[in-house]
């Protein structure tokens, strides 16, 4: 192989960038041409494709979003944008591509390794919520945006005495909620994999309130409900008022974390390993901080699983 391609798809997430570099430094270190394909599948289509070298993956590493910019392309879903992608790999001499994104954008290098274009995905969303993977690239970093958040709501929750629920990101996955809801001591935690009955959330805001707690901090991830819906469900419950933030977009800004930025020069170049290795439809992942591959098509058919360990350790923390 001496040309490979490098795109980002779906949402974007912190970290993409660190792993853009990596894909870009490491085929180079291999003497292989890399070339971006701009704005996810829909330039692969579109042909927005250019050569990348050492120098433009410099100064990027900790720079949240992709300079590939991402977006999401519903032609690429039928067989004719499919074969639109390959006549522009063919035109470029492009042998392999590495495709960084979620669950969607893994379908789309199905049917490309399917049709003989040998793709390896790297998972890149905050959501945390491909199997294969302990982590996707930029979980880390919206997890602590998420907490720095909490934290100073919190601030605001104890002077005025009162109970915020936060609505955090996560799509059907609740790792974010969890994991924030456990680092900030949040005193519910609601996620979709073990939904909580309301009537226990409002016994444990009432405990909280009779043992003279000041305020409290309800974490709720999208995938449950919508935290004003929540609010009200309380309200006619228990006649309880709660107040409502709603982190949204923000959680997939800024600079990414250090383990984010780790994680992310250790996918991208074990893709690239993986391409030179001959091997195609794999996801490159994390587990028990080893590096792992899989095939793409047995890891969509499996759901992420949450650690409800934590969760229960959430609950007996937060009493
Ligand atoms: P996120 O988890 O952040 O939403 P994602 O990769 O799951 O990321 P999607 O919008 O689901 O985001 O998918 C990204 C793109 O992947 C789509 O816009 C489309 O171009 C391509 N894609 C999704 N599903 C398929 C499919 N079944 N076949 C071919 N391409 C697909």
């Amino acid at each position: 192989m001496k040309k490979i391609g490098v795109l980002t798809s779906g949402g974007d997430a912190p970290g993409m960038n660190a792993a853009i570099r990596a894909v870009v430094r490491k085929a180079i270190f291999n003497n292989i041409e890399v070339y971006g394909i701009k704005n996810g599948f829909q330039g692969l289509i579109e042909g927005n494709i250019e050569k990348m070298d050492i120098g433009s993956v410099g100064d990027i590493i900790q720079r949240g979003g992709t300079i590939l910019h991402s977006a999401r392309c519903k032609e690429f879903k039928t067989d004719e944008g499919q074969n639109k992608g390959i006549e522009q790999m063919k035109k470029h001499g492009i042998e392999g591509l590495i495709v960084i994104g979620g669950d969607g954008s893994f379908r789309g290098a199905v049917k490309l390794t399917e049709k003989g274009y040998p793709c390896i995905g790297i998972p890149g969303t905050i959501d945390n919520d491909i199997a294969g993977t302990d982590f996707t690239i930029g979980f880390d970093t919206a997890l602590n945006t998420v907490i720095e958040a909490i934290d100073k709501v919190r601030d605001t929750a104890s002077s005025h005495e009162r109970t915020f629920i936060i609505e955090v990101m996560g799509r059907n996955a609740g790792d974010l909620a969890l994991w924030a809801g456990l680092a900030d001591g949040a005193e519910s935690i609601l996620i979709p994999e073990k939904k909580d009955e309301l009537h226990d959330v409002v016994e444990r805001l009432k405990r909280g309130q009779e043992r003279g707690k000041k305020h409290s901090i309800i974490v709720l991830a999208e995938g449950v409900d919508n935290g004003f819906n929540y609010a009200e469900k309380i309200k006619e419950t228990a006649d309880l008022e709660t107040r409502v933030t709603v982190l949204g977009h923000l959680q997939r800004g800024g600079s990414p974390t250090a383990s984010d930025r780790v994680l992310a020069s250790r996918l991208g170049a074990e893709a690239v390993d993986l391409l030179l290795d001959g091997k195609a439809g794999k996801i490159a992942g994390i587990q028990n901080n080893q590096l792992v591959n899989h095939d793409i098509s047995e890891i969509l058919q499996k759901k992420h699983t949450i650690d409800l360990n934590m969760y229960q350790l959430s609950k007996e923390l937060s009493i």
